[in-house]
């Protein structure tokens, strides 16, 4: 069980000395991070491990204030300050400070990452909720093609449990390792398996075995690409008669190693990946939303809008370099899978014209912007924000939820942008990042 320490700021201090601090310079950019990325997360933290209740967690928000080596420190503040009178909110639940343990004190801040996801799963499992997972899965590369300009859809398999496992050992938790009906799923793909695997490949076909049979640790560090894991949305995955299927789009823009790793693969050869976790779109089961993508969260727009479960169609934002890639939107379909959980629907080749059939209440639109320069920044974020507010003023509309995944700068840009310009909270402006420019 977690230790729980509850101060008021009168003492913090007190508290504090009792933790040991890590003194590392990279701790305030971590804690800048989690504060801006995971305050559901923090949350849930001070909801599964502290005797707050739900109401009184529905007043507030929250921020990491230190990292320990024991644990971490956070504290309550105002929920959406900038949008509510502070006189309306009960002020003794501010700027109190709880101590959150971790399960194994950390020495360094490299650790970090262990102990922060062991104390999400425990708030998730609580919770009820999905959660993080560091499994390894192997993926068989089915094939590769295009589907717009830049997009490379990678097309994988999986041997079903069905065939994996004796049927007695099955269970319903167990019946698919790959879900069928989740948006934005993402794996993080070890993309050094490959490039250890062509390595090996290339040193036996030039029948180098007798020189030291295997790659050594300098071959090694020659084959190593700069990017060892990269991220990758879980398109869509579906169950055959003899596996399961999945879909990846791996949006190539130069010599990078996440494209290069998915331009070389080829079928037959496997895919490892190493964690995987949920995408934070729970918020979207109502009132009106709009989705703001850029080349990277494309397929997580898409599979939202085939598994769309909310009566009211959202607005996509559809951001990109090249005008060739706005056409990824023109064969998805809403709610083209939601009457096909557990059945395979992938034969999906239905193209709506978006911007100007109506489709009844499964029509979305589609408000195209098209940069021809690399989508990152606080500029695209203004413009991201006027173009929204100009199809505000032509078509009256009360946003009442966001999702987007950008550019790291981008993403913070817009994300107080939108809360003023909407008048919503930070828990119904979810702008993940997904990827940062250098
Ligand atoms: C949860 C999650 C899900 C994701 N899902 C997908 C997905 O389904 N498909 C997908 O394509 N990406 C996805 N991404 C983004 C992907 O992980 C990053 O774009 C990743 O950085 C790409 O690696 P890279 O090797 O191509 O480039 P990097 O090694 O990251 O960067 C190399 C250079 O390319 C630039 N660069 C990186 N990304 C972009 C970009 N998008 N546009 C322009 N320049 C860029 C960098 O600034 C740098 O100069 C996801 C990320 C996350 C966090």
């Amino acid at each position: 069980m977690t230790n729980l320490l509850l101060a008021s700021t009168k003492n913090t201090d007190n508290q504090n000395r009792q933790y040991t601090p890590l003194n590392d310079p990279e701790i305030a950019s971590v804690v800048a991070h989690i504060n801006e990325e995971h305050l559901d997360e923090l949350l849930g933290f001070l909801s599964v491990f502290t005797s707050l209740s739900t109401a009184e967690l529905d007043l507030v928000d929250a921020q990491i204030t230190d990292i320990y080596a024991e644990g971490i420190a956070i504290q309550t503040c105002p929920k959406g300050s900038e949008n509510q009178p502070t006189d309306a909110q009960d002020s003794s639940l501010h700027d109190q400070i709880f101590f959150i343990a971790f399960a194994a004190p950390i020495s360094q801040l490299d650790d970090l990452q262990a102990q922060y996801i062991l104390l999400k799963q425990r708030a998730d499992k609580k919770l009820g909720k999905k959660t993080i997972k560091l499994t390894k899965q192997v993926f068989d590369v089915q094939s590769s093609y295009r589907i717009s300009k830049n997009m490379l859809r990678l097309e994988l398999s999986m041997p079903s449990l069905d065939d994996a496992q004796s049927s007695d050992i099955k269970d319903a938790t167990s019946s698919t390792s790959v879900p069928t009906n989740e948006a934005g799923y993402a794996y993080l793909f070890d993309l050094e398996h490959n490039a250890m695997t062509s390595a090996l490949m290339t040193d036996s076909i030039d029948g180098n075995e007798a020189d030291g049979n295997a790659v050594n640790d300098s071959e090694k560090n020659n084959v190593r690409p700069t990017r060892l894991h990269c991220y990758y949305t879980l398109r869509k995955a579906w169950h055959t008669d003899d596996d399961i299927r999945a879909w990846v789009d791996v949006f190539l823009h130069g010599d990078t190693s996440g494209g290069n790793w998915a331009a070389a693969l080829k079928t037959g050869e496997t895919v490892v990946t190493k964690r995987e976790f949920p995408e934070k779109v729970e918020h979207l089961r109502g009132g009106q939303g709009v989705l703001i993508v850029d080349e990277t969260s494309m397929p997580t727009a898409a599979r939202l809008l085939e598994l769309w479960n909310n009566p009211t169609p959202p607005l996509v934002i559809c951001v990109t370099q090249d005008a060739d890639d706005q056409s990824y939107f023109d064969t998805v379909k809403m709610r083209s899978s939601l009457d096909s959980i557990g059945n395979d629907n992938s034969n999906i080749d239905n193209k709506i014209d978006c911007d100007t059939e109506t489709h009844g209440n499964d029509h979305f639109t589609v408000l195209p912007i098209v940069t021809n320069q690399a989508n990152s920044g606080s500029d695209l974020a203004t413009l991201i924000d006027s173009t929204l507010g100009d199809y505000l003023t032509d078509n009256p509309l009360q946003i009442d939820k966001v999702w987007g995944a950008l550019e790291a700068n981008t993403a913070k840009a817009l994300r107080p942008l939108l809360r003023e310009r909407l008048e919503l909270s930070r828990t119904d402006v979810v702008v993940k990042v997904y990827w940062r420019h250098d």
